[in-house]
């Protein structure tokens, strides 16, 4: 690439942008919140939770798809593992996370034919390579993911194959983001809105949070530059009473995002209430696999019975997720739950807001 990506971890230019941050604040309380957990992990690694503004809060948000999923949907793919003849595939981290009474990884080890893969694609050509078995993939991720899928069930829609199909758990970044927006527990004075999954979506869709709620977001890259500059444009926003959506990753992000990408998901699938841990059922926030591509989903392929939802004692992922609690004020944290053993989904996605906490010991 062209991008010189040394000029974004510049010393000088991050000292300079803290300076900034911390002479527009003064001591004027100021909650974010980073949707997204690529920006949770971050913003930790380079420890600016604890150099920012006293009156300054960065809470973490429901950006981990790991993390949202209920265990309704874990529960549902371990139930079709159970299943004669059943192959799941799914991400590495979904493995891990705990359902209801069991995990994919503990099924794994009782011997039920369940595997990681790195991309949808793998599962396809699992499919191919054994069509005597039913290969169900479990479908996780936001926008940024989404598209993958899409292509990998038209490309099975192209081959023809009768063996593969997706439990789809897929989720859309605005409704979430709407639904933090307006609840007033939380009370977000901005956000910092996700890089990566702006690269589809562009920036139109959540120009709601400034015309409805009248709250600046700024879409935000990954480098420590990007995210002090995402932070400083927010606190410029609040202190000049200016709220507008910006988007401050321009070398990632086209004002009108990938309308190819967004085609593609637009023609396989369709948007649909959905679950989120946490935030319980958000209008149109879910996607469906449409009618015409029926047969590759899993949930209407398999009739399985799912267990009834148990969820972890004690654990605070729910209020974590909508930014109600910092992961350390869970009284497990560090304590009964550690990533080795993890209670709840926070802790055990590598994305997720108690696991990024744990790692970079984050400030109480
Ligand atoms: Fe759940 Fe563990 Fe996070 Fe507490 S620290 S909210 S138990 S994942």
């Amino acid at each position: 690439s062209s991008i010189d990506f040394s000029a974004f971890r510049n010393p000088t230019l991050v000292r300079e942008l803290i300076v900034h941050i911390h002479k527009m604040a003064g001591e004027r309380p100021i909650t974010l919140m980073e949707f997204c957990g690529t920006h949770t992990v971050s913003i930790g690694r380079y420890g600016f939770r604890s150099m920012m503004p006293s009156g300054i809060r960065l809470l973490s948000g429901p950006g981990c798809p790991v993390c949202v999923t209920v265990n309704h949907d874990i529960d549902h793919a371990i139930a079709l593992a159970r299943m004669e003849n059943v192959t799941i595939t799914t991400f590495g981290d979904m493995m891990r996370v705990p359902g209801s009474s069991a995990s994919l990884a503990a099924l794994k080890a009782q011997g039920h034919d369940i595997r990681m893969v790195y991309s949808p694609l793998d599962a396809l050509e699992l499919a191919q390579a054994h069509p005597d078995r039913e290969l169900v993939f479990l479908g996780v991720g936001f926008e940024t993911t989404t598209p993958t899928i899409a292509a990998c069930i038209l490309e099975a829609a192209e081959r023809d194959l009768k063996n593969f199909s997706v439990l789809c758990a897929h989720k859309l970044t605005p409704p979430a983001i709407r639904a933090i927006a307006a609840d007033p527990a939380t009370a977000i004075d901005g956000f910092i809105l996700p890089g990566h999954v702006s690269t589809i979506t562009g920036v139109e869709p959540y120009r709601f949070l400034s015309d409805d709620f009248g709250l600046p977001g700024v879409v935000t890259g990954f480098e420590p530059v990007d995210i002090l500059e995402g932070i400083a444009e927010l606190v410029r926003m609040i202190t000049s009473g200016t709220p507008h959506i910006a988007n401050a990753y321009r070398r990632g992000v086209e004002r009108a995002g990938n309308a190819v990408a967004r085609a593609v998901v637009d023609r396989v699938f369709e948007p649909v209430d959905a679950t989120w841990r946490g935030l319980g059922v958000i209008p149109q926030s879910g996607l469906k696999i449409r009618p015409d591509f029926a047969r590759f989903d899993a949930a209407l392929r398999f009739q399985v019975a799912v267990e009834p939802t148990v969820e972890p004692k004690g654990c605070r992922c729910g209020d974590v997720l909508r930014g109600r609690i910092f992961p350390n004020a869970c009284p497990l944290f560090g304590k009964a739950c550690t990533p080795e053993h993890a209670i709840g989904p926070c802790m055990v996605s590598s994305e997720g807001s108690c696991a990024a906490y744990y790692r970079y010991r984050e400030p109480a």
